[in-house]
């Protein structure tokens, strides 16, 4: 499979908004609905215009685990379709540890979103970087990241 160049553009907006729940929620993670626009010519170049925070449905007491409550993903869907925007994929954080993907986020990932993973240390933002996986899931590339900041 050819690897086609892909890159995730996130507003200022929707950048403060992810950083500012990444930071809240530590030492959990966060998690979260990234919405946004679609280059007309290539789907692979994607503007996230809104990011919507939402709770964590993982409650067994590990930090390292994400799921997005249900209802949140439900409202962020819907709030897509009212504004005419497309869900382009996810946020999540990774308390002290750094962002890369891992085998968990993997497998709960699906081919077409972007996922956008920030590391949090002490409580602050330490690093950031976006991954897509390929349609058998078995494996992440980065997808080049532009934020301000
Ligand atoms: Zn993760």
């Amino acid at each position: 499979m050819v690897w086609i160049e892909s890159m995730l553009t996130i507003s200022k907006e929707s950048w403060e908004i992810i950083v500012a729940d990444a930071c809240a929620a530590y030492p959990r993670e966060c998690c979260g609905v990234l919405l946004g626009e679609l280059d007309p010519a290539d789907d692979d170049l994607r503007t996230a215009t809104v990011a919507i925070p939402c709770r964590n449905a993982h409650q067994e007491g590990r930090n390292d685990r994400f799921f997005i409550h249900p209802d949140d993903q439900l409202a962020a869907q819907k709030r897509a379709r009212a504004e005419g925007l497309e869900v382009l994929g996810f946020f999540h954080s990774h308390p002290d540890e750094h962002a890369y993907f891992s085998a968990t986020d993997l497998a709960n990932s699906l081919h077409w979103y972007s996922n956008v993973v920030v590391s949090v240390r002490k409580g602050e933002l330490a690093g950031a970087a976006c991954f897509r996986v390929n349609e058998e899931k078995t494996h992440a590339e980065t997808e080049d990241l532009v934020h301000p900041g």
